[in-house]
């Protein structure tokens, strides 16, 4: 028996504990926003991880980190808890793996499980985070104690982070860990994707309150007022303008999966949320918009801005009585690996390897974490996790299939042995 193949008898017979320890991360909520119980995760994680013989560290970001995440235009309360754990033996390469321990918000209504309970049904985990990214955070943790209660002599760094605000752009969490030199590694690899493809770039976003001003008169006179709500509608009309005649025609040289629905990587707009107005009798003086932009990774920060203000000020130049003022709450950038990397090269020989499928390399539209192990720390990385067209990722009754996190773990557990392995 192959040292490989008795750490993934060790995965194999511990299935149901790890769905146990699946269940028991997502019965501790971690919601953002506004972000809770994050230091609960991470010391959660931690015990595990240093019953094993890794040396923990929780690291809560401080409040200027919290500013430029968007804290009081999002509302963000409590600790941005990081855990770092780390185990050194001999003096090899360093492996650094992450999963971040936030979620999306429960919405209130349509869910038919316990969005806490973890649920398991018809051999899949149910529950907010179930493969977005708890999924992922077990198989990080227990592909770790496979090789390590294995005996496999190791040499040397593994770093696990588990990271929150993930969600929210990622600034707080191993944005920060990144930028103050709190982890540093050779190779990386975020666990965070979907099960049967790689991720080897990823979208940047770029968060805005947009607000217009008007003047508020009673209704019976609407004439005489500024109606902050009409005033709005003219730049949310103009926003999607901008999206189908610019920014669906900008796209970068990389695949994405089917389901994206775009040819290529495509930049990207939405207005995703409206405020305004306080009654049916009360011309409207007030009316803001949450709008969400996905930048290429060949876009550069200024442009996107200077062009967003442009969308907005041609809406202004042709009605004077529009007053729009534009609060940026915070973004993240995109980022972008070769194909032909050796190291994405490696990892996609390993993941084959051990699910016998192919596994395409694409582009997300979305964006995650993984830009800071590229463009901050300098040094390869991309993604990969659970969750395939039934899970639901973000939505009502998100779930995950048990054994794509059994493959996923072995899949992690092999990166480990093929690096550090001595
Ligand atoms: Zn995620």
């Amino acid at each position: 028996m192959t040292v490989e193949e008795r750490v993934h008898g060790y995965i194999e017979e511990r299935t149901d504990e790890i769905v146990e320890y699946l269940r028991s991360l997502i019965a501790i909520p971690t919601q953002a926003v506004p972000g809770e119980n994050y230091d609960k995760i991470a010391n959660y994680v931690g015990e595990k991880l240093s019953g094993l013989g890794f040396e923990t560290a929780v690291y809560d970001a401080p409040d200027d980190y919290m500013v430029t995440s968007g804290r009081d235009i999002l509302g963000l309360e409590g600790p941005r808890s990081n855990l770092v754990a780390t185990l050194r033996r001999g003096s090899g390469l360093t492996l650094h793996l992450n999963a971040h321990s936030d979620t999306v918000p429960v919405t209130p209504e349509g869910w038919t499980v316990d969005p806490f309970a973890g649920t398991i049904k018809d051999g899949r985990v149910y529950g907010r985070g179930a493969c977005d990214d708890k999924g992922e955070l077990a198989a990080m943790v227990y592909a770790a104690e496979a090789v390590i209660q294995s005996g496999v002599e190791l040499d040397g760094g593994l770093i696990l982070t588990a990271t929150p605000d993930e969600e929210i752009g990622g600034i707080a969490g191993l944005g920060y860990l990144i930028n103050e030199g709190l982890v540093k590694a050779d190779l990386g690899v975020g666990i965070d994707g979907n099960f049967g493809n790689l991720m080897i770039a990823t979208n940047g976003r770029v968060r805005w309150k947009l607000e217009t001003r008007g003047l508020a008169v009673h209704s019976a006179r609407a004439h005489t007022g500024v109606n902050a709500i009409e005033k709005m509608s003219k730049i949310v009309l103009a926003i999607a303008d901008y999206r189908r005649d610019v920014l669906l025609k900008r796209q970068a040289d990389v695949p994405v999966s089917p389901d994206a629905k775009t040819d290529k990587l495509s930049a990207m707009i939405n207005v995703g949320s409206i405020e305004g107005g306080l009654a049916p009798n009360i011309v409207p003086d007030r009316c803001s918009v949450i709008v969400d932009r996905r930048t290429l990774y060949t876009e550069k920060l200024e442009d996107v801005r200077a062009e967003f203000h442009g969308v907005v000020d041609n809406v202004a130049a042709q009605d004077q009585e529009v007053d729009a003022v534009i609060t940026e709450i915070n973004f993240r950038e995109g980022t972008y690996i070769e194909p032909t990397h050796p190291w994405v090269q490696e990892v996609k020989g390993i993941y084959e390897g051990v699910t016998g499928i192919p596994i395409p390399i694409y582009g997300a539209a979305g964006s995650a974490d993984m830009c800071y192990q590229i463009n901050q720390g300098g040094w390869p990385c991309m993604g990969l996790g659970v969750g395939d067209k039934e899970s639901r990722g973000h939505g009502v009754d998100e779930n995950v299939k048990i054994s794509e996190v059994i493959d996923l773990t072995k899949v992690v557990a092999s990166i480990i042995l093929a690096k550090l392995a001595a």
